[in-house]
């Protein structure tokens, strides 16, 4: 038998797919210096301030990774060199107009500053449809004669949602995790918020396998394609209906009461915060342009938004309707829409991800 080769092989498939545990710390002066980098994945780009087109600069092959992994430069696309290209103008041009900025095709202050926040690891762009301002022209609601409203929410291609005959949604942790209730629980209050505006209702549930939103803890590769890359850069990511797979960066310095001073520098993230934008994700919502709603794709380090925007709620709305008991300031502006369960773009994998340890068990049982 080949020994030496495939053993490490398979260890390493083992280790690549198997779960973590994550830091959890009730505020940012519980965390350990060491937990804290110097500087994190994305901080590099600042470098690049001044770049524009016709210009050869190191690091500019990273970039141009970055903005196909959000989207902005096509799948297609493979110059992964150092020079500054018309494609790469004009993807830094969508991104600036996604985020608000002076659309001038440059890296300059403002873009870098939004370029290197920690993010959703949702791309902004799916199949070269953008779900952000660049898109297209926002869209104008008007429930009377006197209330207009500008809406950038966006939904994923093809407008999956879940069936109008399923609102009673369940959820569960891996277990590998072992999350405490009190970690639980906030992921109950970040369900609630959404619930409260649509007639959706979650419910934990102890079966995993079962649950129809599934939450996970993970470093690095975990075997869907979209790797996590430590501490800040990609915070979590979650997939479209009916996936219901909700997947967080076991590496980030995750704060759980929610208490402390916004805009600080220290590299820590609010929990709750990225899960009420999650869910949205795996409720149907893409990512809007506004900055103050819970679907804007970033949110600086030590900052909590858990509030759902006018913007947010217009959206939810519009795939499920409202809640007939909610008491909130902003009245139900979109009628119920047509059931559109269609065009699911993530694949499922969850099956897979559980037989693989078998395999590979198994395999190595009868191989030893
Ligand atoms: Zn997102
Ligand atoms: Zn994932």
């Amino acid at each position: 038998m080949k020994f030496p080769l495939f053993i490490p092989i398979i260890f390493l498939l083992l280790f690549s797919i198997y779960p973590t545990s994550a830091h959890f710390f009730p505020n940012i002066t519980s965390i350990p210096r060491s937990l804290i980098p110097n500087t994190t994945v994305w901080e590099a780009f600042n470098q690049l301030l001044g770049c524009h087109n016709g210009q050869k600069v190191d690091g500019l092959t990273k970039l141009k990774k970055y903005l196909q992994y959000f989207g902005y430069l096509n799948f297609s696309y493979s110059n992964f060199s150092d020079d500054f290209d018309d494609y790469l103008e004009s993807a830094i041009k969508t991104y600036q107009l996604n985020f608000n900025l002076n659309a001038t095709g440059e890296l300059d202050e403002q873009t870098l500053k939004h370029i290197v926040q920690p993010r959703c690891g949702n791309a902004d762009i799916v199949n070269g449809t953008s779900t952000m301002n660049s898109g297209k022209q926002p869209r104008t609601h008007s429930s009377n004669s006197t209330i207009h409203t500008v809406a950038h929410y966006e939904f994923f291609p093809g407008k999956p949602r879940w069936p109008e005959s399923k609102t009673e949604l369940t959820y569960a942790f891996l277990p590998e995790n072992q999350l405490s209730e009190n970690v639980k629980s906030l992921f109950g209050r970040a369900f609630e918020r959404w619930s409260e505006v649509t007639p959706l209702t979650f419910t934990e549930t102890t079966s995993y396998s079962r649950a129809d939103l599934k939450i996970g803890f993970f470093s690095g590769d975990h075997g869907d394609g979209e790797p996590f890359d430590g501490v800040l850069g990609t915070l979590a990511h979650a997939f479209s209906p009916p996936a219901g797979r909700f997947h967080l960066d076991g590496d980030e310095n995750w704060v759980t009461d929610g208490n402390f001073l916004n805009g600080s520098p220290v590299s820590a993230v609010d929990l709750e915060s990225v899960a009420v934008h999650e869910i949205g994700h795996l409720l149907g919502l893409g990512h809007s342009s506004v900055e103050d709603a819970i679907m804007y794709p970033s949110i600086s380090s030590g900052t909590r938004k858990v509030e759902l925007a006018r913007d947010d709620v217009m959206g939810i709305q519009e795939l499920y309707g409202s809640n007939p008991n909610y008491n909130g300031s902003e009245p139900s502006l979109i009628p119920r829409q047509e059931r559109d369960s269609s065009g699911t773009y993530y694949l499922h994998y969850s099956l897979w991800e559980f037989v693989m340890p078998l395999v590979i068990g198994t395999f190595l049982l009868f191989t030893l």
